[in-house]
């Protein structure tokens, strides 16, 4: 971890050292309890003498593992893992396809729109890069159990990773999880609670159980490593984009995870030099699970609990455990937060498949419903380039999709009535809404 100062903590600024003897795994900060999250401190000017632009086009790597520098784990011992095990899902996940969307762009008069497709990382979702972290961290500290906490992504792609490694997970989920993920869990050989509650109660109890078993947690907003791999997502687009930034970023907030990871990723290439200016972050957020949104717009970082529900399940948070850090990535350049109802989500997704090729679960497409709501307010301006980040694959969530589309009624297997049926022409129109 030579490029690795320290851990830093968000609301007091006590610093930390990564090898703590009080606690054999730190995570918050001592004079603030599980609110008290930290962030990851690098040595800048060390860091950029080895993760140049030079460098990496000439890293083959294509994963998350091609920004080492930067990432807060042990470079040795992930060579040592990567010699042990030979090429496993943990060391394929990110670098993910960015598609342009030249029709999407025409129909919102933007120049550009670019849509990064994160439902093609190893369990389908943008979950993949933290949890790869978080594992990586987990084995470098011999943790035999590794728990989580989740809507259901972040639990299905830490299952996925660690297959095969001597770890077991265990994994909390609201009991009303969509079946693909909860499939996902049980597939890979997780032990799996469904808990008759939320979210964030499912969350409280890891917490407690992790507490009291001493088991490594990958809970998002607690454990610090996890916005570290979110963030590999934005050093990717600065390099498929030639280090041409677009004007901003839209992505789907829940716990704010990811929104505050992009955050710190652009804050990295810029002191890295990558970059001189800071694409805005608009946080998308379902009408019915808006805390941050509300919190944004008072200006303040008194994030308060809401009763969360929409069905864009991955983004059905009460109380966002990383919202701090979201709050300032989204202030710190110049973003903004937007609302969508879960029929514009609905509609989001048909439209996105029909003219981008990509299919997201609805947290996954609500970038796209946001960009619209974003034009109407004005938080996104004629003529600019946006990317929309698709957080999740929309397999992991037929039943929604099929609210967007309704299933057509059989024909009977005559050509008369395949005639019939083409009467209304040969496609259902996506840009009816
Ligand atoms: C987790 C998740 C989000 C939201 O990420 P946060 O870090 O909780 O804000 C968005 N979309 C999908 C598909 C997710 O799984
Ligand atoms: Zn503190």
């Amino acid at each position: 971890m030579e490029g690795v100062l320290g851990l830093k903590c968000v609301l007091c600024g006590a610093e930390y050292g990564l090898r703590e003897t009080s606690q054999a795994f730190r995570y918050v900060c001592d004079g603030h309890g599980d609110a008290g999250i930290l962030d990851v401190v690098y040595d800048y000017p060390h860091i950029r003498r080895i993760l140049t632009a030079e460098a990496l086009r000439a890293n083959p790597d294509r994963s998350i593992w091609r920004y080492l520098p930067l990432l807060p784990v042990d470079q040795q011992g992930v060579a040592r893992l990567r010699a042990s095990g030979g090429h496993r899902p943990l060391w394929n996940v990110g670098w993910t396809p960015l598609y342009r969307a030249p029709r999407l762009a025409a129909m919102l008069g933007l120049s550009e729109v670019y849509v990064k497709d994160e439902g093609r990382n190893p369990s389908a979702s943008f979950k993949d890069r933290a949890s790869a972290v978080g594992l990586v961290k987990a084995l470098e500290w011999g943790a035999t159990v590794v728990a989580a906490a989740s809507t259901g992504n972040a639990a299905s792609s830490l299952a996925t990773l660690a297959a095969g490694w001597p770890v077991q997970t265990v994994i909390f989920v609201p009991a009303n999880a969509p079946h693909a993920k909860i499939a996902q869990l049980l597939i890979h050989g997780a032990t799996v609670l469904p808990v008759q509650g939320t979210y964030d109660q499912a969350f409280d109890l890891c917490l407690e159980a992790c507490r009291a078993w001493g088991w490594y947690s990958r809970n998002t907003g607690y454990n610090p490593y996890l916005s570290e791999g979110k963030k590999t997502a934005v050093l990717e687009l600065g390099e498929q984009l030639d280090w041409h930034m677009p004007d901003c970023i839209l992505v789907s907030v829940g716990d704010g995870c990811i929104i505050g990871g992009l955050g710190k990723g652009l804050c990295d290439l810029r002191a890295l030099g990558l970059i001189d200016r800071l694409p805005r972050l608009i946080g998308v957020q379902a009408a019915g699970s808006a805390a941050l949104y509300h919190a944004w717009r008072r200006g303040d970082e008194q994030i308060e609990a809401v009763h969360a529900h929409t069905l864009a399940d991955s983004i059905a948070v009460d109380l966002p455990r990383d919202g701090i850090k979201a709050l300032r990535a989204v202030r710190e350049t110049g973003g903004a937060f937007v609302v969508v109802s879960d029929d514009e989500i609905l509609a989001a997704m048909h439209t996105l498949a029909c003219e981008a090729g990509v299919f997201g679960e609805p947290a996954g497409v609500a970038s796209y419903a946001g960009l619209v709501k974003a034009r109407e307010l004005g938080w996104v301006e004629k003529g600019e380039r946006v990317v929309l980040l698709v957080t999740g694959s929309g397999l992991k969530d037929v039943p929604s999709a099929l609210k967007a589309v309704p299933l057509p009624s059989p024909i009977v297997p005559t050509l008369e009535a395949v005639t019939g049926r083409l009467q209304g022409g040969t496609k259902t129109a996506c840009l009816s809404s």
